[in-house]
């Protein structure tokens, strides 16, 4: 027998010849507690989520998320769904629930000549750079290559090219999807509109993506890039320098801040090492001349430790910030939207940031706006175009006895920043206790986006998610 959870919560005992049907109708494999692959599924990049699912499917393809779905839904089973596991909120897996494991379908395909992209849900970002960077192309994607295309896709999406191109979600042509009944759809602007609207932005409440097709831009295969630090004794001003010099980019151009204490990054003077530092990571998407031009204001600032803006591969660029986000770790993180960066939030933040709870604890400023901007707020269903920067609070500690101090920090920053926030939240950097924010994340869409799932997932089998219930489910709660 393995014991599973049902979606009202109850242990289920499965017959193991059931689930040994299950395993011999798919080509992937089928993990109980025990078995090899077990632990290597259902660990995830967020070392606090530490959950023992009742049984792991690691799919092959798009039959076997079909097997999946199917015999979760028959037999009324909770299901996870993992892709890249980076998910800070930890939906990927859950204690007693059937995990299915998507992070072996990691193909991507490009067409060179149609400059799009066939991405598998378990390619991580540098998988995708790797295939489109090998002819000068890329997809918006985010700043940390070991992050999963799929739920970042499904979020929304954003990094540094972001502000020329859009959000990963505004270069997505197609998707297929495995839906609750079963069924194979495609959705597109052509066909299934309206799960289409739904699936850029609304995270995985309407079906299991099996196939992302995106549109690729000419980019690279060098860009301008790189770190400027700084003391964070000259943080206030440079920080208000900083919200210029973002207002008026142009949109090829995209500075974030980062805050924290210096890392022992070989360029930097070894007396800075564990020093509270301000750092501007810059990357210029289009011409290495015209990038020279349009960072000179930022390079000109103040009195830099160290400015390492140079030419880089743009595969390279796009891992610069792993070492400083590897898995593993215990992670509580905090976002607001800002529509611009006050001086009274400059100052919360700093205040923060100069009494850290552990030297991992760093508060990322990224610069969003552009292309990103041009998109109506009803056009996908991520709705918050108009924000200029989001603050994420990346709490990182390694000893599980601090946790209280680093979540209260993080909580205390969240709090003070509050007030000149936009008060809305991406749904991607939402940690597991925020489902209060979740009309926030949507706004004027959610009404919108219970319909489309009533429609795909009226019993709300997708409910491991920054959840969002069907409409008719929601009328009835009430
Ligand atoms: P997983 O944890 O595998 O999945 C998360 C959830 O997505 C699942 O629980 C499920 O509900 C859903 N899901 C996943 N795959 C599917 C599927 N195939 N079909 C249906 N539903 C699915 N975001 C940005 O936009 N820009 C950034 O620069 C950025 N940087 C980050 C850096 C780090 C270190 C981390 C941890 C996160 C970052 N993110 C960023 C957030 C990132 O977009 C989310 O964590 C995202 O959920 C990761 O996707 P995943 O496939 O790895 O997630």
């Amino acid at each position: 027998m393995t014991k599973i959870k049902t979606l009202e919560g109850r242990s289920k005992a499965v017959d193991d010849e059931v689930v040994d049907a299950l395993a011999g109708a798919i080509r992937g494999e089928v993990f109980r507690e025990g078995s090899a692959g077990y632990d290597e599924a259902r660990t995830i990049w967020n070392a606090m989520v530490d959950r023992r699912p009742g049984l792991v499917v690691r799919a092959l393809g798009a039959s076997d998320v079909r097997h999946a779905v199917d015999f979760a839904r028959d037999n009324g089973l909770l299901m996870a769904i993992r892709s890249g596991g980076h998910q800070i909120a930890g939906h990927a897996v859950a204690d007693g629930a059937l995990l299915l494991d998507l992070s072996k379908m990691k193909s991507v395909h490009v067409d060179p000549g149609a400059r799009t992209a066939r991405v598998e849900p378990g390619a991580t970002l540098g998988d995708v750079d790797k295939e489109t960077q090998a002819h000068a192309l890329a997809v918006p994607v985010g700043v940390n290559s070991t992050t999963g295309i799929a739920g970042l896709t499904l979020g929304g999406g954003f990094g540094w090219i972001t502000r020329k191109h859009g959000m990963t979600i505004d270069n997505l042509v197609s998707a297929d999807l495995v839906t609750a009944d079963g069924e194979f759809v495609r959705a597109s602007k052509a066909e299934n509109a309206d799960l289409f609207w739904a699936i850029r932005g609304g995270g995985g409440n309407f079906g299991v993506v099996t196939s992302f097709e995106f549109q690729l831009h000419p980019v690279g295969p060098e860009v301008l890039s790189g770190l400027i630090v700084h003391s964070l004794d000259d943080a206030p001003a440079l920080l208000r320098d900083f919200r210029k010099i973002a207002d008026e980019a142009e949109d090829d151009l995209t500075v974030w801040a980062v805050l924290r204490q210096a890392p022992p990054l070989p360029f930097l003077p070894e007396e800075w090492h564990g020093k509270d530092v301000l750092v501007f990571a810059a990357c210029y998407a289009g011409d290495i001349a015209d990038a020279e031009k349009a960072m000179a204001p930022l390079r000109a600032l103040g009195n830099p430790i160290a400015d390492v803006i140079a030419p880089h591969p743009f595969q390279g660029w796009q891992a610069a910030f792993d070492p400083l986000l590897t898995p593993g770790m215990r992670n509580y993180w905090k976002s607001h939207d800002f529509e611009t960066l006050s001086d009274a939030a400059i100052k919360i933040i700093l205040d923060a940031v100069r009494n850290v709870p552990d030297p991992a604890c760093e508060v990322f400023i990224a610069h969003v706006g552009g292309a990103m901007a041009r998109v109506a707020s009803d056009a996908t269903a991520y709705p918050q175009r108009s924000s200029h920067f989001i603050m994420n609070v990346h709490t990182r500690w390694e000893d599980a006895s601090k946790d209280g101090a680093c979540i209260a920090w993080a909580r205390k920053l969240f709090d003070a920043a509050a007030p000149h926030s936009v008060g809305s939240v991406y749904v991607n950097f939402m940690p597991d206790d925020e489902a209060g924010r979740i009309p926030g994340a949507y706004g004027a869409n959610m009404d919108r986006l219970a319909k489309v799932k009533a429609k795909y997932d009226p019993k709300n089998l997708f409910r491991l998610n920054h959840n969002i219930e069907p409409a008719a489910l929601a009328r009835a709660a009430e």
